[in-house]
């Protein structure tokens, strides 16, 4: 039925691509390019008696326009699901305009090179104009929603987790559960353990440049901004217990605050242990998590890369992570003249993950919602000609299917609130 590229063969999109290989009804053909083809083809040689699916693999530098609009001329393929990094977006959302190919990936556009000045001239701009200074935001990508409309092309940003089903979450919420929606506190709970003293669940480079920056919250029609780490929440997460929970910036956050409309206060948290933040916060002290080059015997090293290199690989992490995973959105609002609360969440077993698909459940809730995106796109059911978040669809199909192939959701209507 369809004919699919993947960009990428790291931990997330290792579950994408085992994931779509489970339906090859709707992804009869696969191509899974990377920068590094060996990893490709050691995937599709471990799926090859497992699908019907027809897996072929490609080398590309995706950073390379030229390359990709070869590659994408060349397979044909009716959608490109990007789970590389989130410096490729514009790159790969440049080369499927070109080539008139659907578009999506699983996080928004943060450059490599935050010393780049012109990228630097317009950041300062917009942390002045919006009040929030994350390296990563939307408006990269949503500059590009006129081109889409006009080549009357799909582009889905950020389906994973979060961003993605947390903001199907909400979408849902309006839908079904309120008629106007006041306050939304996502929270992101990993209440597994890999038995290493300091390791990241996802690409670290991505991930510390995440969590050192700093916190911020929509509030009443604008940003609040707030040191890194400044705001600690306790939370007794079903099925997982008591945690520690940090106010982090997100960016599903923005595309809530421009989609739900009335919403007063839009929060995220996330859960660290102990460890996890010390280590963070000693690399941090010694200059360990910048991305500015410097010199050392000769080579330019970029101490975050380098320190990447030192840390577990995520997709590695599978069979010695234990515990369970429970991420969700507390909605708060009124339905037929009454206020309400609900918990809207799902939990996943690490081990049950690595059972299925050999990776942990952070990589698991991540690749089967960029599957399931992508299931809704080539299936022409969150097909429209634009740049879209998931929050901007029908919640019902994904949120069915999402249920159907391994992320079942609970919604708790007497939950405790976050102060
Ligand atoms: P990994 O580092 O494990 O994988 C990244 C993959 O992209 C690797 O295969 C890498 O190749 C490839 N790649 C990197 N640069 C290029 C390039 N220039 N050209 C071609 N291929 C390239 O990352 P993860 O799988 O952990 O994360 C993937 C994405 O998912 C990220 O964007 C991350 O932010 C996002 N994410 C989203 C979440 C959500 O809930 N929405 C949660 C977690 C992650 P190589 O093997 O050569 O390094």
């Amino acid at each position: 039925m369809s004919r699919v590229l993947v960009i990428g063969c790291g931990g997330v999109a290792s579950v994408a691509i085992r994931k779509c290989c489970q339906h090859p009804e709707v992804f009869t053909e696969l191509c899974i390019a990377s920068r590094t083809k060996s990893k490709c083809d050691a995937l599709a040689a471990a799926l090859k008696d497992k699908t019907t699916t027809r897996i072929t693999t490609a080398q590309v530098n995706a950073d390379d326009v030229d390359q990709l609009i070869s590659l994408i001329r060349a397979y044909k393929p009716e959608l490109v699901m990007n789970i590389a990094l989130p410096y490729q977006d514009l790159t790969i959302m440049d080369a499927c305009l070109a080539c008139g190919v659907n578009y999506m990936d699983t996080a928004n556009y943060e450059p490599e090179d935050t010393d780049d000045p012109a990228w630097r001239a317009i950041y300062e701009k917009r942390c002045r104009e919006k009040g929030f200074s994350a390296y990563f935001d939307y408006s990269w990508q949503w500059a590009y929603r006129e081109k889409f409309e006009q080549a009357g092309l799909t582009a889905l940003l950020g389906c994973g987790f979060d961003p993605g089903v947390t903001q199907a979450y909400c979408a849902y919420a309006k839908k079904h559960e309120f008629d106007e929606i006041d306050t939304i506190d996502i929270l992101d709970c990993n209440g597994g353990d890999h038995g290493y003293p300091f390791a990241t669940n996802f690409n670290p480079e991505i991930n510390l440049r995440e969590v050192s920056a700093p916190g911020s919250y929509w509030e009443n029609g604008k940003w609040v901004e707030i040191p890194a780490m400044s705001i600690k929440r306790e939370y007794n997460f079903p099925e997982v217990g008591m945690k520690d929970m940090y106010l982090l910036h997100h960016e599903e956050i923005e595309a809530l605050a421009k989609n739900i409309p009335g919403v007063k206060r839009i929060r995220f948290f996330m859960t660290f242990g102990q460890s996890y933040l010390t280590h963070m916060k000693c690399l941090e002290n010694v200059g360990m998590l910048s991305t500015t080059p410097v010199e050392f015997e000769g080579h330019q090293i970029v101490p975050i890369q380098f320190l990447k290199a030192l840390l577990p690989d995520p997709a590695t992490l599978g069979p010695r992570t234990v515990g369970k995973t429970n991420i969700g959105n507390i909605i708060t609002g009124v339905k037929d003249g009454k206020e309400k609360t609900i918990y809207i969440y799902n939990v996943c077993d690490h081990q049950e993950c690595y059972k299925e698909v050999g990776s942990q459940a952070i990589s698991y809730t991540t690749g089967v919602p960029a599957m399931v995106g992508a299931m809704m796109v080539v299936k022409g059911l969150w097909k429209k000609p634009g740049v879209f978040t998931t929050d901007e669809f029908d919640p019902d199909p994904y949120m069915e299917a999402l249920a159907k192939f391994g992320l079942p959701f609970v919604v708790d209507e007497n939950p405790t609130t976050v102060e």
